[in-house]
């Protein structure tokens, strides 16, 4: 099999409401990536995910340093190809950001070539550690942007159609607004429900230490990015300090970065991400890695699910797997989520296939 063409493309997708979490605020997902045509009539696809800014970027990556390295390869090296585009000339000015999250959309989309070339779910080429289902834990409930009663009525809503686990956001310009609304929170939906807090790296290690003593109280399942992502030592602190496990990855670009969260202790659940790592490749080396150290790994999934649910799926210390929705139409076959568990899929390839709708109606030129 050689790949015959190159087709980078980038879709903007609404989401049909605005959602804010405490430094971000969007109404839609850019989801920017390559089709690999084959000579032997497969297209893999492969993306990464913005808020719909910089999707340019990654883009001109792909098309102007990656595909000439691609094209009239054999998409079976995959390894191969993700070294050399590591060790591109892209190396010389960013090893982390642009460059991973573009490598991140070849990365899936050879993959994808290479599950639907063995005619098999990728989550069996990579090998199963799950049978049929995985936990799900639903987003939606808990933007910054809602208020006290819509936040509330949601995540009711949500625990009557069968989810157990609900995360929501803080980082509110006063925290003890976020205290009221955690407090709020946790006695509407009782004590049966696993509740996680994600603060989106807004706060400083003061703040955390005080506030995240307090939601001590309110047996909270993780906090979430309480700080910036580069601050190793602060996490480390902080880690020692509270009673609630620090969760992050989902700004971590690299595994030599996951690598020294774990080994200085700063870190106690690994949110790795498949589309800011550089694709399936990384992802299963940093969750192999990850369960060196006996530290779960629960995936950011800013891709609505569709790869990830493949590498939770291969993956034996990977309990839990985010949701969010984004619109039914765009993936050909969207996650199967039925009362909060996911349904592994039994499609060939990485569940990556957009639908020509899709492409007609979000594709940005
Ligand atoms: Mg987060």
């Amino acid at each position: 099999m050689k790949i015959t063409k190159v087709e980078p493309f980038t879709l903007h997708i609404p989401l049909g409401r605005t959602v804010a979490d405490s430094f971000n605020q969007t109404d839609r997902v850019g989801m920017t990536g390559v089709r690999l045509h084959t000579d032997e009539g497969h297209i893999g696809n492969g993306f990464t995910t913005t808020l719909g800014s910089g999707d340019d970027l990654i883009r001109s990556a792909i098309e102007r340093y990656y595909a000439p390295i691609l094209m009239g390869r054999d998409p079976s090296y995959v390894k191969k190809l993700w070294h050399e585009l590591y060790w591109s000339s892209l190396h010389w000015i960013g090893r982390q950001g642009i460059t991973t999250m573009a490598m991140a959309a070849v990365d899936i989309a050879l993959w994808d070539l290479v599950a639907k070339d063995a005619q098999k779910p990728l989550w069996r080429i990579l090998g199963g550690a799950k049978e049929k289902k995985i936990k799900m834990y639903n987003t939606d409930g808990g933007w910054l942007n809602k208020s006290l009663d819509d936040m509330i009525s949601h995540m009711k809503q949500l625990i009557d159609q069968g989810w157990s686990a609900v995360k929501m956001k803080v980082g509110k310009p006063n925290p003890r607004e976020d205290y009221e609304r955690v407090r709020s929170v946790r006695k509407a939906i009782g004590d049966k429900i696993d509740l996680m807090l994600d603060v989106n790296q807004t706060w400083d290690l003061n703040t955390a230490m005080v506030w995240g003593k307090r939601f001590e109280e309110f047996q909270i399942n993780w906090l979430e990015e309480p700080l910036h992502p580069e601050d190793i030592r602060s996490h480390r602190i902080l880690a020692r300090e509270l009673n609630i496990p620090i969760a992050l990855g989902e700004h971590i670009y690299t595994r030599q970065a996951f690598r020294d969260y774990l080994v200085q202790e700063a870190v106690e659940i690994i949110q790795v991400d498949v589309t800011r790592v550089g694709g399936v490749t990384e992802w299963m080396q940093v969750a192999d890695l990850a369960e060196c150290f006996n530290c779960p790994v629960i995936p950011h999934t800013a891709d609505a699910g569709q790869v990830h649910q493949h590498l939770v799926a291969a993956t034996p210390g990977s309990p839990l797997q985010e949701y969010v929705a984004v619109e039914r139409g765009v993936f050909t076959e969207p996650v199967d989520v039925r009362e909060g568990w996911l349904h592994i899929p039994e499609t060939p390839g990485a569940s990556t296939d957009f639908t020509p709708g899709a492409f007609e109606k979000y594709r940005v030129a």
